[in-house]
């Protein structure tokens, strides 16, 4: 099984500055299931990039421990190309200098086991998945010459050349219009569906995939594109994860007091959320209460005890009125 699992993982960073600690990701249990496309929801400062870019090695765990397929990302050599990401800023994500071929044929051309006669194969294909299609008109083009959608498009194209079993896609529409972003979503959607069952469609040579339906660790403020793209959403406050289950049982019926005020806040607005600018300073030390209490309206004693995260039902939620 190629699942995904973070155990214990917590990451401490030093306050920019200061001499404080940021605990932004506090002893997260999280799987991500072969196949399987999980979102990632909370406000801004939850710590869902510091997960993700734990995820592709791109920040270290203060402590516990990732493993993919029962191994330690740490002792993977092939990781960078099993797991890739798509990052937020489609504006920064490319060379300027460069032509979108090149930047969409280098990742290939250094790796050795790859065919290099396919390469420019693989890469119209490629493109014609993402929709920038036909391939010929923007292979020579650089990316200052394409549009915000366009630049997501080439990236997640970029990512998907290696055939990665998972991708990571770190708020890949929030810094695009609306109706672009709904093109870039229908891009991702549309490439789990078509991958779903299909043998090597585009072929790395070794191919050792079975399954090869890709896995989705999808990052979004937006539970509109939560909802569209995934099948698991997993609610994250101050980096620690307080309800997961079915995207529609969680949007139905949410149970934790925050995943309540979330929806709540975003019938279906594709504003970042930012519930409240008052948070108090964040601290380095581990704290076994429920972090939302100061802003819970069901507050009570408990809630400074340890909580179990528990089973209710088809979900699991970490609060004490369960
Ligand atoms: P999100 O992606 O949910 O907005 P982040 O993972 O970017 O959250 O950040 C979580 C917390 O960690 C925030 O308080 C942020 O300021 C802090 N943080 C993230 N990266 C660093 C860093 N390199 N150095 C110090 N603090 C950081
Ligand atoms: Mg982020």
């Amino acid at each position: 099984m190629s699942d995904i699992e973070f155990r214990g993982v917590t990451k401490v960073f030093r306050a920019p500055g200061g001499s404080g600690r940021i605990r932004a990701v506090d002893n997260l249990n999280l799987t991500i299931r072969e196949g399987e496309s999980v979102a990632l929801v909370g406000e801004s400062g939850s710590g869902k990039s510091t997960i993700a870019r734990m995820l592709v090695r791109l920040e270290t765990p203060t402590e516990g421990t990732i493993t993919f397929n029962g191994r330690s990302i740490h002792r993977m050599p092939d990781l960078s190309r099993r797991i890739q990401m798509v990052m937020q800023d489609p504006f920064s994500s490319f060379n300027p200098m460069h032509t979108i071929s090149y930047s969409l044929r280098r990742p290939l051309e250094i790796r050795k086991d790859v065919d290099k006669e396919d390469i420019p194969r693989r890469v119209a294909e490629t493109l014609r998945q993402v929709g920038l299609v036909p391939p010929e008109s923007f292979l020579e083009k650089r990316a200052n010459q394409l549009s915000g959608g366009q630049r997501q498009r080439a990236n997640i194209a970029r990512a998907l050349l290696l055939e990665p079993e998972v991708l990571v896609a770190d708020e890949p529409t929030s810094m695009l219009d609306v109706s672009v972003g709904i093109g870039v979503l229908n891009v991702l959607l549309d490439l789990r569906e078509k991958r779903q069952g299909v043998e090597g469609s585009i072929g790395i040579k070794e191919v050792d995939i079975k399954n090869t339906r890709m896995s989705y660790l999808f990052i979004t403020h937006n539970l509109a594109a939560a909802r569209y793209i995934a099948d698991r959403m997993v609610v994250l406050y101050r980096g620690q994860v307080v309800e997961e289950g079915l995207v529609d049982d969680v949007i139905h019926h949410p149970l934790h007091p925050y995943t309540r005020m979330l929806i709540a806040a975003t019938p279906d607005a594709d504003k970042p959320l930012q519930l409240d600018a008052t948070l108090d300073v964040e601290s380095g030390a581990s704290y076994q209460g429920c972090k939302f209490a100061s802003r819970c309206p069901f507050r009570q004693e408990e809630c400074s005890s340890e909580i179990q995260y528990k089973k209710v039902e088809n979900q699991m939620v970490r609060c004490v009125l369960y």
